[in-house]
Formats: C-alpha cells, structure tokens, sequence
C-alpha cells in the first residue's frame, strides 16, 4: 500500500513534468509555425479629395487584401500617423491625394531604402508634391499630371507572362480616368505590363507596370477611380497579383 502511494506520487509528478514538457514543445512548436508562416501586415494608405476614399480603399479593397491567407491589411487616412505604422509593416499600398508630412515622407523614404515594397494606385501616381521630388523620381518613376475624361477605354495585357498579368484578362474595359502616365527623364525605368488605349488620340498609357529600383520591388497601378474599377475582377485580380509579387522574396 505505502509502496503503491510512493509510485503513484512519482507517478504523478512525473506525469505533471511529461504534460510540462509536452506543452512547453507544442508552444515551441507553434512559436516557430508562426514565425515560419509569418503573416504579412499591409497599411494602405488613402484620403483626400475627389473619391470616396472610405467606400473603395478603406472598404472594397481594404477586405479584398484581408480575405487573403497570411495576410492582414489596415488602412488609415491620417497620413501623420503612417511613420509610426511603418515600423511593423511588410507592405506599403498608397493611393492618397493629399500630402505626406515631412516626417512620414523621411520613414517612407527609409522603408523603400531597406527593400520593403510599395504599391501605388490611382491618385499616388500623379505629380503632386512639389515638396517632394524624389517621390515621383525614385517611387513613381515619373507620373501623371492630367487624365483623360472618365469614360470606358480599353486596357491591354503586353505583358502576360508576369506574375501580375496572370488570370488577368488579355484586354478588359470598364470606366475611369486614363491617367496620361509617363516615365520620367530622370528616373529608373518603368516595365509596363497594361496598357490603356485613348479615346481622344492614338497614344497608349501604361496603366499597370512595375518601376526600377535598386532594392525594392515597386508596382503602379493608375485605374481606380470609383466602383466601376474596384468592383472589376480584371482590377480586383490586378491588386491581389500585385500585392502577392510584391511580397514574394
Ligand atoms: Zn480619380
């Protein structure tokens, strides 16, 4: 009987270590699977003028990146706020049309010069801040000081064997602003893999595209105006596409 309660105290403990041990493993096990499967955090970056900003970039395409495996996306118009973001951010997505703080714009800076991606949409692709050169330089690699009339246009895939294009229709229309986007003088060069066709002359604009840069991957997409683009699949598939060549190492 004394010997019986002896072993079974050992027992006990010795049960206790084994569900010590055990535990401490399955949390070092899930400590790991975390960090191997780390999930990507994007910030996208909206507001200002002449959209609406919340129905289409903080909502539509806010859930479309959040429906994504391994991926969780916050949105903030209050561009103050986007240096103390950035420092546990994997994606940078900007499509505002109002101006960047000094601040903000030295931790965008020094986000890019450490190989973090950029994806610009819509009104982040035009010239718009006079105090901010290197943006359109580095970032944008030119940019668009005018659009055409909000109308449906053709878009073409020229390139169709790049991540982005694929799925993407080989031509697809719906209305928005053809930004007259062109690669600047001075800058890396842009690769362009969308072209939008002109109703009001023979010129083509790279509507989608990726820009040259020495350490970070950079794409541009100039649609978006309203529901007619973030409602699209051929645009919906286009952003997801971006987003995941982006953050692909
Ligand atoms: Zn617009």
């Amino acid at each position: 009987m004394k010997t019986y309660k002896r072993s079974g105290k050992f027992f006990i403990i010795g049960l206790l270590f084994s569900l010590i041990g055990f535990s401490l493993n399955s949390m070092a096990t899930e400590v790991s699977s975390v960090a191997n499967n780390k999930v990507k955090r994007i910030l996208i970056v909206g507001g200002g003028s002449s959209h609406d900003y919340d129905k289409w970039y903080k909502e539509a395409d806010l859930n479309l990146l959040n429906a994504l495996e391994g991926m969780s996306a916050i949105y903030t118009d209050n561009t103050d706020s986007i240096q103390h973001y950035l420092k546990n951010v994997d994606l940078l997505v900007l499509s505002n049309n109002q101006p960047i703080p000094k601040a903000s714009q030295q931790a965008i800076e020094k986000f890019v010069s450490k190989g973090k991606p950029l994806v610009l949409l819509h009104a982040a692709l035009w010239y718009n801040w006079e105090d901010w050169p290197l943006y359109n330089r580095l970032f944008v690699g030119g940019g668009s000081s005018s659009h055409e009339d909000f109308q449906e246009f053709k878009n073409r895939v020229v390139n169709s064997g790049h991540p982005i294009t694929e799925g993407v229709s080989p031509q697809f229309s719906f209305k928005d602003e053809l930004y007259r986007y062109a690669p600047g003088p001075d800058s890396e060069g842009v690769e362009v893999l969308v072209i939008g066709e002109s109703l009001e002359t023979d010129e083509v604009y790279p509507v989608v595209f990726t820009v040259k840069h020495p350490k970070s991957k950079i794409v541009g997409i100039t649609l978006g105006h309203d529901e007619n683009s973030h409602l699209d699949a051929d645009y919906k598939k286009l952003v997801v596409n971006a987003v995941k060549w982006t953050l692909n190492k």
